[in-house]
């Protein structure tokens, strides 16, 4: 099978690491991709994966190239080209291809419909209201004493989300999207959600329009600091699966948020095929779930592929076809642990081109993938290109063996200004 797969970063690496164990992988591209996946080979025949260089919102340039090529399956990564309506284009074009349409695509891309979706179906979530007015969301969030968080309706690249501790902080969060207009047309519409405490982890299902399939817990890391200080990121390492959880707890929370999920899919005519990313707080009064995303995470995406042992091919592909119910997911009971190692001044300003040392070390740890996610070739030499440049991953019978395993590959590699947390994982030992 001829495979496209659409972004650059490093669950995209994670995408096509594991995509190309498959068997049934014969040739494959990767649009734009990175240094690491650059250096991937097919299982099956050796051939190396082609990065080209089309970026993932390019879609009428995608749509020629696969059709150029006769791809046979489109995995899309991140949620931007999901939003823009990638695969409904594809499709109308006889071409196959994995991910959410543009509808379905709504519970990432619109969070007022995905909290409006939410209290339809009795998912359990935040108090919340959804605002275009000023004056009226800023008597809501006076009803939860300022204690809440604002969200612009739309993608803001992950930074539309205000964390309010008291009204004053409410009110100018409120006043900076529906006034000021700081997200444009992203943030005409607002969330407004009361303050959840508890542990956050992530869930993931993949789902094929009529089944969803749970995956084991992970958890994030969104803070660049260590003991979640400093400012919010992309995700700074994970870990799977976490403690916090029991299999039976899992498995009821899970039916909880999937059954009426499903339900309302039905109603709606939502027809969702890939990843549903829910993020959920464990709070004292049960878990509620705080957003939907319809993608793989990333970092989470590292930790699930190292521990799924079913042909990734061969999911994605039932999860595009609606045969899911005749897949059962497979996990190695290991654990996994992912370190991002980021450029220095990341999530501000950081500088790129920074050489990177100690790759070839690190991967010849037992156990050690280092996925790349910002990194490029300049003249033979693989450089920083980004924000997050690496997820160093390490599976381990425990998470205490991971979390070492990840921590001694971390060491080996070295670029000016790097840095990393030194406690993923820690919460759960
Ligand atoms: P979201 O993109 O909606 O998941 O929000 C980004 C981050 O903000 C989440 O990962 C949480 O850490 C935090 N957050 C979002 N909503 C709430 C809430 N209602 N209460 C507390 N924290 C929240």
């Amino acid at each position: 099978m001829k495979i496209l797969v659409i972004g650059s970063g490093g669950r995209e690496h994670a995408l096509v690491w594991k995509l190309a164990q498959s068997p049934h992988a014969t040739q494959m591209w990767c649009a734009p991709g990175n240094a690491g996946i650059a250096q991937e080979r097919l299982v099956k025949n050796s051939l190396p994966v082609e990065c080209i260089s089309i970026g993932a919102d390019d879609l009428p340039k995608l749509l020629a190239f696969a059709q150029e090529k006769k791809i046979e399956l489109t995995v899309i990564g991140p949620d931007n080209p999901l939003a823009l309506g990638i695969v409904d284009l594809f499709q109308k074009n006889g071409l196959r291809i994995w991910g959410p349409n543009q509808k379905a695509a709504q519970f990432e891309s619109s969070k007022v419909f995905s909290q409006n979706f939410m209290e339809k179906y009795g998912i359990p979530t935040a108090r919340a209201g959804t605002f275009s007015d000023a004056t009226i969301a800023k008597k809501f969030a006076a009803s939860l004493n300022g204690k809440c968080a604002v969200k612009a309706d739309g993608l803001a690249l992950g930074k539309g989300v205000l964390i309010c501790a008291n009204q004053t902080e409410a009110e100018k969060a409120i006043d900076e999207i529906l006034v000021a207009k700081n997200f444009g047309a992203a943030g005409a519409n607002i969330v407004i959600q009361e303050f959840l405490e508890g542990m956050e982890i992530s869930l993931h299902a993949i789902c094929d329009g009529k089944t969803a399939k749970l995956f084991p817990t992970s958890q994030d890391h969104k803070r660049a600091l260590d003991d979640d200080k400093g400012l919010n990121t992309g995700g700074m390492g994970t870990y799977s699966p976490t403690p916090f959880l029991s299999e039976a707890e899992l498995k009821k929370v899970g039916d909880a948020i999937l059954n009426p999920w499903l339900r309302g899919c039905a109603e709606e005519g939502m027809d969702f095929h890939g990843i549903l990313y829910p993020g959920l707080m464990l709070t004292k009064n049960g878990p509620r779930v705080l957003e939907f995303n319809a993608r793989f995470g990333d970092p989470e995406t590292q930790v699930y592929l190292t521990r799924l042992e079913n042909d990734l091919v061969e999911l994605l592909d039932a999860s595009v076809s609606g045969k899911l119910d005749k897949i059962e997911l497979k996990w190695n009971p290991a654990a996994s642990v992912c370190v991002v190692m980021a450029s220095g001044g990341y999530p501000g300003n950081y500088e790129k081109g920074k050489p990177i040392r100690g790759l070839d070390e690190a991967v010849k740890l037992p156990n050690v993938k280092v996925f790349h996610a910002g990194t490029t070739l300049k003249r033979n030499e693989i450089v920083t290109n980004g924000g997050r440049v690496l997820g160093v991953t390490a599976l381990g019978k425990d998470l205490r063996t991971a979390q070492a395993a990840v921590y001694a590959a971390v060491e080996k590699i070295q670029f000016d200004g790097a840095q990393f947390r030194h406690d993923i994982a820690a919460k759960a030992l």
